[in-house]
C-alpha cells in the first residue's frame, strides 16, 4: 500500500502544487479563514469528501473509516502579519503566508486523498484531517471581541479545540511544520518553548517636568528600575530551560514637557519547562511591583497564557523518520531541535500523543517579507508521502498506536489546564 500511495501522490503532483500556489496567495488571518476554508472545501468535495465537524468559528475536519486507532491529522489555515511580502494581504494587516501554513493545507489535503484512494480504510481505524485556525498569537483585538460576543472562549484555535472537545476521540496526531533551517531535509522530535504573555502597567503621577518635578511620580523610571532588576534576575535563569524575557514599550509616556503618568511594557516569558515558566513569571511581576513602589509608583501586572511547551512523541517521532529515510540520509535530518519559537500544537501535545515534523522547501526568512516557496515538489510531494506512509504504518500496525497511547502519560488534567488558562 506504501508503494501505491507513493505512485498516486505523484500522479496527483501538479494538482496539489496548484492549490499550495492558490493557498499561498489567499492569506487570513487567525479566526477569518473563510475563503480558504472554501478553496479547501471545493477540492476535498470533488474527491468525495464532506464536512464533518466545524469548529472554533472557521475550523473544520474530514473524515474517514470508523472506530480505532484513530489517527488525527493537523493543518493550520491562519497567515501573519508581514509588512511589504509580495502576497500580503493588504485589506488585513499585511497577513501573508510566511509561515507557510499554507502549504500545510495543501499537503495534509493530497494525503487524505491519497489515502482515500488506495483505499486505507480496509484496514481498521479512522483518519481524520483537522483544519486548525488561528496558530498564531496575533490580532488580539478582534479575537478579543470574539470572546465578548461568545463566538469564541480561547484566543487560539487549538485551544478553543480542546474546549470544544474536538481532539477527545483521537488516540494521536501527525502535524508538521517547514522549516527555517535548510542545511536539513526533515527535522524529527522537535521541541518548541512555551509562554506566557505579560503587559506592565506602571502608574506615576504627571507634573510640569521642568519647573514641577518634585510633585510628580516618574512611571518611566519606575520601568527602568525594573529594567535592571529583569536584568538582575537574568542570572537565575537555568540554562536548559532557555528562558526569555523579551518585550516591547507600548506606551512611553504622554508628553515630553511632563513626567511621564503612564507607561506600559508588553512581552513574553518564554520556558521549555511550564513551571519553571510560571515562577518566573510571578518573579518578574513581584520585581515590577516592587521597583514601582520603590520609586512611588504602582504597577498593573495582566497575564495571558500563551502556549504550553511542546514535547513531541518520541515513538511517534521513530515510525515518521523511518519514512523520511526513504528520501534523505540519516545525516540529513535534524534530530531533537529545541526551538524557542512556540505554537499551540503544545497544548495539544500536553492531552494527545503528538508529533510536528519538519520539511525544508521554503527559501527566504520565515516571518519575513522575502519569505518564498523555493523547492515546490521536495515541499510538497516528499512531506505529503512521508505523512502518507506514516498512516498506513500506523493502521496497519493497531499495536503500534495502542502501545504509543498506554505509554503517554498527560501533564495535566483538562480541569488543570482550564485552571492555568482561567487563572
Ligand atoms: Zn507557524
Amino acid at each position: 500500500m506504501k508503494q501505491t500511495v507513493i505512485k498516486v501522490l505523484d500522479q496527483m503532483a501538479d494538482k496539489t502544487i496548484e492549490l499550495g500556489r492558490k493557498l499561498f496567495k489567499t492569506p487570513e488571518l487567525g479566526f477569518k479563514e473563510f475563503k480558504t476554508k472554501e478553496i479547501l472545501m471545493k477540492e476535498l468535495s470533488d474527491a468525495g469528501f464532506k464536512v464533518e465537524r466545524e469548529f472554533a468559528r472557521t475550523g473544520f475536519s474530514v473524515s474517514m473509516g470508523s472506530g480505532h486507532p484513530h489517527i488525527g491529522l493537523i493543518a493550520e489555515l491562519d497567515a501573519i502579519p508581514t509588512l511589504g511580502h509580495p502576497h500580503a494581504n493588504l485589506n488585513d494587516q499585511s497577513a501573508a503566508h510566511t509561515c507557510a501554513h499554507s502549504t500545510q493545507c495543501a499537503i495534509m489535503t493530497s494525503v487524505i486523498k491519497a489515502l482515500k484512494e488506495v483505499n486505507v480504510t480496509e484496514l481498521p481505524g479512522k483518519v481524520t484531517l483537522f483544519f486548525t485556525p488561528a496558530e498564531e498569537f496575533t490580532d488580539m483585538a478582534f479575537r478579543h471581541e470574539l470572546i465578548t460576543k461568545g463566538e469564541i472562549q480561547y484566543p487560539a484555535g487549538k485551544i478553543q479545540m480542546l474546549y470544544e472537545g474536538i481532539f477527545d476521540d483521537v488516540d494521536l496526531c501527525l502535524h508538521l511544520h517547514a522549516m527555517g533551517n535548510d542545511q536539513y531535509r526533515f527535522a524529527s522530535d522537535s521541541h518548541l518553548a512555551g509562554f506566557i504573555y505579560k503587559k506592565f502597567t506602571f502608574v506615576g503621577k504627571a507634573s510640569h517636568a521642568a519647573v514641577l518635578p518634585h510633585l510628580g511620580v516618574n512611571a518611566l523610571n519606575a520601568f527602568t528600575l525594573f529594567q535592571s532588576a529583569a536584568g538582575m534576575l537574568r542570572e537565575t535563569f537555568v540554562d536548559e530551560d532557555k528562558n526569555r524575557f523579551h518585550g516591547i514599550v507600548t506606551e512611553g509616556g504622554q508628553t515630553v514637557n511632563s513626567i511621564p503618568e503612564r507607561v506600559v511594557y508588553e512581552g513574553y516569558v518564554r520556558s521549555f519547562n511550564t513551571e519553571n515558566m510560571k515562577a518566573l513569571s510571578d518573579k518578574l511581576t513581584n520585581a515590577a511591583q516592587h521597583c514601582a513602589q520603590a520609586l512611588g509608583a504602582e504597577c498593573i501586572v495582566e497575564d495571558t497564557p500563551g502556549y504550553l511547551p511542546f514535547k513531541p512523541c518520541h515513538e511517534l517521532s521513530l515510525i515518521v523518520e523511518e519514512n523520511m529515510l526513504h528520501f534523505c540520509s540519516p545525516d540529513q535530518i535534524l534530530h531533537d531541535e529545541k526551538s524557542v519559537a512556540a505554537g499551540d500544537i503544545g497544548d495539544l501535545g500536553v492531552f494527545v500523543p503528538t508529533i510536528q515534523f519538519g520539511y525544508g522547501g521554503v527559501g527566504g526568512v520565515i516571518h519575513g517579507k522575502n519569505m518564498f516557496i523555493e523547492d515546490e515538489q521536495r515541499l510538497y510531494i516528499e512531506s505529503a508521502k512521508v505523512t502518507a506512509m506514516t498512516v498506513i504504518d500506523l493502521m496497519s500496525h493497531p499495536d503500534k498506536v495502542k502501545r504509543v497511547v498506554d505509554s503517554f502519560k498527560p501533564a495535566m488534567t483538562k480541569e488543570e489546564y482550564f485552571e492555568y488558562l482561567n487563572r
